[in-house]
C-alpha cells in the first residue's frame, strides 16, 4: 500500500481519497434518505452530515497518520545510523566534530575546563598483516569496549577513521584526563583478544590537551595540538600518553 501511495504521488493520492470520500458520502446519504423517508429533510441532512465524515474520515487519516509516524521513525533511525560508525557503533568523524563543537561552545560560555584526547593504536597494520583483517576488526571492537569502560556517560567518543579515535571530555581537568588514559593503558596491558587460540595484545599512543577554552578555540585547532602530542608519543616509544605543552 505504501508503495502504491508513493507511485501515485501526493496530488493523485489526495484526489483519490477525496474521490473515495465523495462516493462514500453519496452512498451513505442515499442509504439514509432511502430508510428515513418519514423524517424531516433537515434532520436527515444533519444526520448524514455527521455520520458521513464519521465513517469516511477515520480510515484514510488512520492510514496516513500511520504512514507519517513510520516515516518519522525511519528518519530518526536514519539520522542516528548516519552519525554512527558501522564497525564500532561510536560517533563517526562528522558526528564527533558536530557534538564536540556544541560542548566546546558551552565550555567557552561557562568557562569550564575540557580535555581533548587523540588515540592511535600502535603498529596496527602488523595485526592486520599477521592475523588478518578480521583480527584487526576484533581489536577495534575490543578497544571500543575498553574506551567505553574508561569514559563517563557524558564524554564523547568518536572513531575519526581507521585506528584513530578521539575523546572530548567535558568538565575534566588534565589530572582527571591523564588518570583516564593511564587506566586505559593498564586495561590494554591486562587484556588480550583471542584469534585462532592465539592471544593478541596491542597498545595505544595518546595525545592529551586540557584547557579552559576561549572563543578562538575550535575543535579542529584543539585536535591539531593533540595530534602533535600524539606524534611525540609515537616517536618516544609508543604505548604512552603525552600531555600537550608539558
Ligand atoms: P603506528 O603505530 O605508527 O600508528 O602504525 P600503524 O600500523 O598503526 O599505522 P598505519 O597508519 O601504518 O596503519 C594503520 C592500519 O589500519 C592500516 C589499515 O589497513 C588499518 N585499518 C584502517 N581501518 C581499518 C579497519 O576498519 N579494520 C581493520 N582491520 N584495519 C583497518
Ligand atoms: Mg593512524
Ligand atoms: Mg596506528
Amino acid at each position: 500500500m505504501t508503495q502504491k501511495t508513493y507511485k501515485l504521488g501526493r496530488l493523485s493520492t489526495v484526489l483519490f481519497i477525496t474521490f473515495i470520500s465523495v462516493c462514500t458520502s453519496l452512498l451513505i446519504t442515499s442509504i439514509v434518505f432511502y430508510f428515513c423517508q418519514d423524517m424531516a429533510i433537515s434532520k436527515i441532512g444533519m444526520f448524514a452530515a455527521i455520520v458521513t465524515p464519521l465513517v469516511v474520515a477515520p480510515f484514510p487519516s488512520w492510514y496516513l497518520m500511520g504512514l507519517l509516524m513510520k516515516v518519522s521513525a525511519l528518519e530518526k533511525e536514519m539520522r542516528l545510523l548516519a552519525s554512527l560508525d558501522s564497525l564500532t557503533g561510536l560517533l563517526n568523524r562528522r558526528a564527533f566534530f558536530n557534538d564536540a563543537e556544541v560542548l566546546l561552545h558551552y565550555a567557552v560560555r561557562e568557562q569550564i575546563s575540557v580535555s581533548v584526547v587523540g588515540l592511535d593504536l600502535d603498529k596496527f597494520k602488523t595485526i592486520n598483516d599477521t592475523y588478518g583483517h578480521s583480527a584487526g576488526d576484533l581489536a577495534l571492537k575490543h578497544f571500543t569496549a575498553a574506551l567505553k569502560g574508561s569514559c563517563r556517560q557524558s564524554d564523547l567518543i568518536g572513531r575519526l577513521g581507521g585506528e584513530e579515535f578521539a575523546l572530548f571530555l567535558p568538565n575534566t581537568s588534565v589530572e582527571e584526563a591523564y588518570t583516564l588514559t593511564q587506566r586505559l593503558h593498564k586495561t590494554l596491558s591486562q587484556s588480550s583478544i583471542k584469534v585462532q587460540d592465539t592471544a593478541i595484545q596491542y597498545t595505544v599512543s595518546i595525545g592529551l590537551l586540557s584547557l579552559v577554552p576561549t572563543r578562538a578555540d575550535t575543535i579542529e585547532t584543539l585536535l591539531q595540538h593533540v595530534d602533535s602530542s600524539l606524534y611525540q608519543a609515537k616517536n618516544s616509544g609508543r604505548n604512552r600518553t603525552v600531555v600537550y605543552g608539558s
